[in-house]
């Protein structure tokens, strides 16, 4: 199931059996790179990428949300195991335990961004990726109408994937 990469990744970044064994995520394989696309540019100018599938419902919410005057902006879409590997240094050089940093980011491999189908969306005028995100008019359109377009939230209050609360997360699941 894991490869070589994987397995150096996790070995560099301290990642032992044990936080293994305890991590409650499904894995989640690298898709074909044929079948992603850049669907935008993101506010960072960041290429935003998905799976095709996701992109075109991606699209059809995104237009959907703008007739009610709702801007969706994305902010991550497909990640590599390498750049989800980089994520976890960069917390590891200010020195916070792997542990802690489990919690909201996860192991490589592990990641629904890795599969091109889940999305984070910012909000304007939010900092990205906060808990508050909730509070927007953003949200609330996507609480409302996201499962009509087959996205759904990952990462709900008191999920039992031992991930930090995520309003901003959503995967498609349409597939
Ligand atoms: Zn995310």
């Amino acid at each position: 199931m894991m490869d070589k990469l994987l397995i150096d990744i996790h070995q560099s970044l301290g990642i032992s059996e044990v936080h293994l064994s305890t991590n409650k995520l499904k894995f989640q394989p690298q898709p074909d790179l044929n079948s992603l696309e850049i669907v935008e540019i993101d506010f960072e100018g960041k290429p935003f990428i998905l799976q095709a599938s996701a992109a075109i419902a991606w699209r059809a919410m995104k237009d959907a949300a703008q007739k009610n005057q709702i801007q969706l902006k994305p902010f991550s879409g497909f990640r590599s195991y390498l750049h989800q590997k980089s994520l976890i240094e960069r917390h590891l050089k200010n020195e916070r335990l792997i542990e802690n940093i489990l919690t909201h980011i996860a192991i490589p491999g592990f990641s629904e961004h890795h599969s091109g189908l889940a999305i984070d969306v910012h909000a304007d005028g939010k900092n990205i990726l906060e808990e508050d995100f909730e509070k927007t008019q953003e949200f609330l359109w996507l609480k409302k109408n996201a499962p009509r377009f087959e996205f759904r939230l990952s990462y709900p209050r008191d999920n039992d994937q031992g991930i930090i609360y995520e309003p901003w997360h959503w995967y498609y699941t349409g597939r």
